[in-house]
C-alpha cells in the first residue's frame, strides 16, 4: 500500500500527469476500456447484483461515457487561467487563479453502482491531472476483479491502480500520506473516514446517504407521477441512493397514486417479480434480512414476497405507516416504499425538517408557489420536482448531499474543480508601489 503511494507520488511529482494533451489521452484511453470491456463489466455485473443488461449499461457504462465525453469537450477550457478583477488597491498587478491537481486521491467506493461510482470521480480526478488509487467494494467481488483487470491493462499503476479488500484494507489505505479522498458509501463510514482524514488533514468529499422523501401533493398529475416515483423507487430494486425512500402523499391523492403506482409496478416488473430473471437482487444475506424485517412495519399492499435462496425482494408498498415505525427509521435500500400522508404543506415541511437533510427530495405538484415553498423550506442535497433520479445524470448540475448527507459534490465541471486546488496568484508590478501599507508611509503610491 504504502509502496504504491510512494509510486504514485513521486510519478506525480515528476509532473507526467499535468499537460493537456496527457489528460485528454488518459480520457480517451478509458473510454475505449469501457467499450473493451463492456461484456465482463455486464457479466460481473449480473453475477453480483442479478443486474439486467439495460439497467446496467445505461446506470453504470453509458453515464461513464457520457460524462467522460463531457470532460474532454471542456477539459481545455476548465484548465485555463482565471483572470479576475484587480482592485484599486492591487493597481498595477494581475491577478488570476491557476488549476493545480492535488496529487494522489483514494477513491472508495460502494457496491449498488459499482462500476459508475468507482470511475466517475477518476474522471474528474484524470481530468484534473492526479494520480488514483481505487477501492472498490468487497460485496461485490466479481465486479472489483474485472475494474482491477480492466485498470491494469489500460493504466500503469504509478497513474491508477486499484485495490481489493475490506475495512481493514480501507484503513490501511486511510494511514497514507494522500492528498484527497473521495469517499461514497454509508453515513457511518462516512464519519470514520473523516476522522481518519482530519489526523493528516486531508481534505474530503463524502457522497453519503439518507432517507430520500418522496412528496406528492393533491394537484399531482397522478398518472406520470405514479410511473415516474415506480421507476426511481424499483431501479436496481431500491438500491439507488437518490430512490425514493419514503413516499409523502396528500391524502386526497392517495387512493388513485397507489392504484396507478400498482399498474406500473406490474407493467415494469410483471405480477410475479420474483419470477422476473432481470430484477435485481440484494446484494447479499444480511442486506436481505435487514431490507426483510420492514415487512413488519404498516401493512402490504402491494407485493410483499421474498425469496432467500435467490435474495430477491419484490417490489413493495407499505402502507399504514408511522413515523415511529423501523420502516422510517434508516435508509431502506431496497424495494420497499412506505406511505405516509399529509393534510397540508406545513405539516410535510415541519416533519422533513425534524430529520437529517436528505440526500435528495422529489416533489410532484403543478403549483409552481407550492414547489417553490418546499424548495425553500427544505434543506437537501438535490432533487427533482414532478421527477425521480434525473438530476444526477445532467452534467451541468452538481451531485451532493448536505449535513449527514454528504459535503462536497462532483459530476462535469464540478468533479474537474473537486480535485483540482485553486491557486491565487497576485503578480505585482515593480515599476511603482503602493507605499500606504508600509508603516513608515505618508503618501499613496510612489513611482520608483
Ligand atoms: P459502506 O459505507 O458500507 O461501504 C463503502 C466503502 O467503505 C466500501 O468500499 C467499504 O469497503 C468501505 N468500508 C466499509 N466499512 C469501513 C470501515 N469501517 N472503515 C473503512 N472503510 C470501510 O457503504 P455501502 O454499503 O457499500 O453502500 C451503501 C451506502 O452508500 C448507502 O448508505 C448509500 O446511500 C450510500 N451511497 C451514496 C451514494 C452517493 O452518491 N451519495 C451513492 C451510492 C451509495
Amino acid at each position: 500500500m504504502n509502496a504504491t503511494v510512494k509510486l504514485q507520488k513521486s510519478w506525480f511529482k515528476d509532473g507526467h500527469t499535468k499537460s493537456y494533451g496527457f489528460r485528454k489521452e488518459q480520457l480517451l484511453k478509458m473510454k475505449t476500456m469501457l467499450t473493451t470491456f463492456e461484456k465482463p463489466i455486464l457479466n460481473a455485473l449480473k453475477f453480483d447484483l442479478n443486474k439486467s443488461e439495460y439497467e446496467a449499461y445505461a446506470s453504470e457504462i453509458a453515464f461513464l461515457k457520457s460524462e467522460i465525453d463531457h470532460h474532454v469537450k471542456h477539459l481545455k477550457s476548465w484548465m485555463q487561467v482565471t483572470k479576475v478583477k484587480t482592485p484599486l488597491t492591487h493597481a498595477g498587478s494581475k491577478n488570476y487563479i491557476k488549476k493545480e491537481p492535488y496529487g494522489t486521491i483514494l477513491v472508495i467506493a460502494p457496491w449498488n453502482y459499482p462500476v459508475q461510482l468507482a470511475l466517475a470521480p477518476v474522471v474528474g480526478a484524470v481530468a484534473a491531472g492526479n494520480t488514483v488509487i481505487i477501492k472498490p467494494s468487497e460485496l461485490t467481488p466479481t465486479v472489483s476483479w474485472v475494474l482491477k483487470k480492466m485498470i491494469e491493462q489500460y493504466f500503469p499503476p504509478h497513474f491508477i491502480a486499484v485495490v481489493e479488500g475490506g475495512r481493514d484494507i480501507t484503513q490501511e489505505l486511510l494511514d497514507q500520506p494522500l492528498d484527497y479522498i473521495f469517499f461514497t458509501g454509508s453515513v457511518p463510514v462516512g464519519k470514520i473516514i473523516m476522522e481518519k482524514a482530519s489526523k493528516r488533514l486531508i481534505p474530503v468529499t463524502l457522497e453519503l446517504g439518507g432517507k430520500s422523501p418522496t412528496i406528492v401533493h393533491k394537484d399531482a398529475n397522478i398518472d406520470i407521477t405514479a410511473r415516474r416515483i415506480v421507476w426511481g423507487k424499483y431501479t436496481n430494486a431500491g438500491q439507488t441512493c437518490i430512490a425514493p425512500d419514503y413516499l409523502y402523499v396528500h391524502h386526497e391523492v392517495k387512493a388513485d397514486l397507489l392504484r396507478a403506482m400498482k399498474k406500473y409496478m406490474e407493467q415494469f416488473y410483471g405480477k410475479k417479480t420474483l419470477k422476473n430473471k432481470d430484477f435485481t437482487k440484494m446484494i447479499n444475506h444480511s442486506h436481505f434480512e435487514r431490507v426483510c424485517s420492514y415487512l413488519e412495519s404498516g401493512a402490504v399492499i402491494v407485493g410483499g414476497a421474498v425469496d432467500e435462496s435467490t435474495h430477491k425482494i419484490e417490489p413493495t408498498i407499505l402502507d399504514q405507516v408511522v413515523w415511529d415505525d423501523p420502516v422510517m427509521k434508516d435508509e431502506i435500500f431496497g424495494p420497499i416504499l412506505p406511505v405516509l400522508t399529509y393534510s397540508n404543506l406545513d405539516e410535510v415541511i415541519e416533519k422533513i425538517n425534524e430529520r437529517p437533510k436528505p440526500l435528495a427530495l422529489y416533489y410532484f405538484g403543478e403549483n409552481e408557489i407550492e414547489q417553490q415553498r418546499i424548495l425553500n423550506s427544505i434543506s437537501f442535497g438535490g432533487g427533482c420536482v414532478n421527477d425521480t433520479l434525473y438530476h444526477i445524470i445532467n452534467p451541468h448540475l452538481p451531485f451532493g448531499g448536505v449535513g449527514e448527507s454528504g459535503m462536497g459534490s462532483y459530476h462535469g465541471k464540478r468533479s474537474f474543480d473537486t480535485f483540482t486546488h485553486e491557486k491565487s496568484i497576485t503578480k505585482q508590478t515593480t515599476r511603482f508601489d503602493q507605499i500606504l501599507r508600509y508603516p513608515d508611509s505618508q503618501l499613496g503610491l510612489t513611482v520608483l
